[in-house]
């Protein structure tokens, strides 16, 4: 293959796909894509111009050295060198990688030296060091979002607006807060703020994106959205003013269930930091819908009961997903259906005979109920029962005559096989140790042998505390 007519050296500081960005443009040709066909890098092995992974870099190696006429190796790790510290990179955190695909660019930089900055590429960096103005990621004179174009050293890649010519270009602003100034990485590729503190800046930034959501997921890496900046300066402002730990507003799950169509929330939400699954589960394009989004886990606490008390309701169909998995970590809820679910159960005009019942109630664990089968009887109408508060599963009221012979009934159907030995202890009311003297001195039998715990045999524990209760009588 030819050489490349014009062949420069990357500079400090400059990123990979920066570097040849710029080789693309000394050679005339207009973006890396076309350097790739030109190169003889097939372009399907090469996409995103944040992240290089190793396959991609051996794929570029080879046909590079061919055109440069020299070792591109030392060139692409000179120029990855900074931009693949271990910092950027994180399975725990809400973005996993800090590097952004999206092009970013000092004007002020660009007007006097045609480089692109690796730390241009870092998600978590709002401003230019040197110039303090916000990094662009849309050129401010045409609205458009700026591309891998190599036109980007003189102006706006869509309208061409040369940056020296632009004079709407944020102003230089305030001195760097300590935190702003710990996240800007030194001429190794370091920075001060610790794992910690990005880890929470994370959770801040997705917080404030979707402020009302019902549900955080981690996400590969940060999205653009249109002026990253700011978003990256407000949060990082918000942090500042709370003196204590990065802060975001809480999503407030009440006003949540009663937010209807508030066209003013709808455009502060970025939709950019939703899972791409979750906009399939949404009907007649109503990006709104996707706050109510929940997941088992996020149900549950939406709902104020327990997961494993939720999935008897959500098994039995009472409370159905919006997909159509039926793997229980990949069911997505709309918290508005759950809460519709509740509410056609309203409190009879006459309500004498109701008490309250929670998880807590010594009646489930002395009949082997769960709690989440107490609310599907009502859900079912099994037991006359209803909701106090339309989004608040954690209480319900029953009445007490129709669940007395519930429960009896439940505990006779439990009694047919084995039962867990601190199953049987709670629903005899005693200590496991005393419920073992009890197997010991013949009141009650072992079940055949269990595989995992000490099990009663069921018909003994019936037989037990049915002699208990006609003796209490
Ligand atoms: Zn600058
Ligand atoms: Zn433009």
């Amino acid at each position: 293959m030819a050489k490349l007519g014009v062949r420069p050296y990357p500079e400090c500081s400059e990123s990979l796909s920066g570097y040849l960005l710029r080789l693309s443009e000394v050679n005339g040709l207009i973006n890396i894509q076309e350097l790739q066909s030109a190169i003889g890098v097939e372009k399907s092995k090469i996409n995103g111009w944040g992240h290089w992974s190793g396959a991609q870099i051996n794929y570029l190696s080879g046909p590079l050295s061919d055109v440069l006429g020299r070792d591109a190796n030392r060139h692409i790790s000179f120029t990855l060198g900074n931009s693949m510290k271990r910092w950027q990179f994180s399975d725990r955190r809400m973005f996993k990688e800090l590097v952004v695909d999206f092009m970013r660019v000092c004007p002020g930089c660009l007007a006097s030296n045609k480089r692109l900055d690796w730390r241009w590429c870092i998600g978590t960096v709002a401003r230019c060091p040197i110039h303090r103005t916000p990094l662009l990621d849309t050129c401010p004179d045409c609205g458009s979002q700026l591309r891998w174009d190599s036109n980007i050293f003189r102006g706006c890649t869509t309208c061409s607006k040369q940056w020296s010519e632009i004079d709407s270009l944020p102003a230089s602003g305030t001195k760097f807060s300590k935190l702003e100034a710990d996240l800007i990485p030194d001429e190794n590729g370091d920075i001060r703020a610790t794992s910690d503190a990005l880890d929470k800046l994370c959770v801040a930034i997705l917080k404030f994106a979707r402020p009302y959501d019902c549900i955080y997921q981690v996400l590969q890496r940060i999205p653009y959205s249109l002026g990253h900046s700011d978003l990256i300066l407000h949060v990082l402002k918000e942090i500042d003013n709370s003196s204590r730990a990065p802060r975001a507003p809480e999503p407030d799950f009440e006003i949540n269930a009663r937010v209807t169509d508030d066209p003013h929330l709808i455009t502060r939400e970025m939709v950019e930091y939703v899972r791409p699954s979750r906009k399939k589960w949404i009907r007649n394009g109503d990006l709104s819908a996707l706050r109510y989004q929940a997941d088992h886990l996020g149900l549950s606490e939406y709902l104020g009961v327990s997961k494993p008390d939720l999935l008897k309701v959500t098994e039995a169909d009472l409370i159905q997903p919006i997909n159509s998995t039926s793997i229980v970590r990949d069911q997505l809820f709309d918290v508005r259906e759950a809460v519709k679910v509740l509410s056609v159960m309203p409190a009879p005009a006459d309500t004498s005979g109701y008490r309250l019942l929670t998880v807590k109630d010594k009646a489930l664990r002395s009949h082997l109920c769960k709690y989440g089968e107490v609310l599907c009887a009502v859900l079912q109408g099994e037991i006359p029962g209803y909701f106090d508060k339309g989004c608040d599963m954690s209480t319900v009221r029953v009445r007490e005559e129709e669940l007395s012979l519930w429960l009896a009934r439940k505990f006779e159907r439990e009694c047919d096989g084995p039962v867990a030995l601190p199953a049987a202890s709670a629903a005899i009311g005693c200590s496991i140790e005393k419920t073992k003297k009890l197997v010991k001195s013949g009141h009650l039998a072992l079940a055949r042998w269990q595989r995992y715990v000490d099990a009663i045999d069921g018909p003994s524990l019936y037989a037990l505390v049915s002699e208990r209760h006609r003796s209490h009588d």
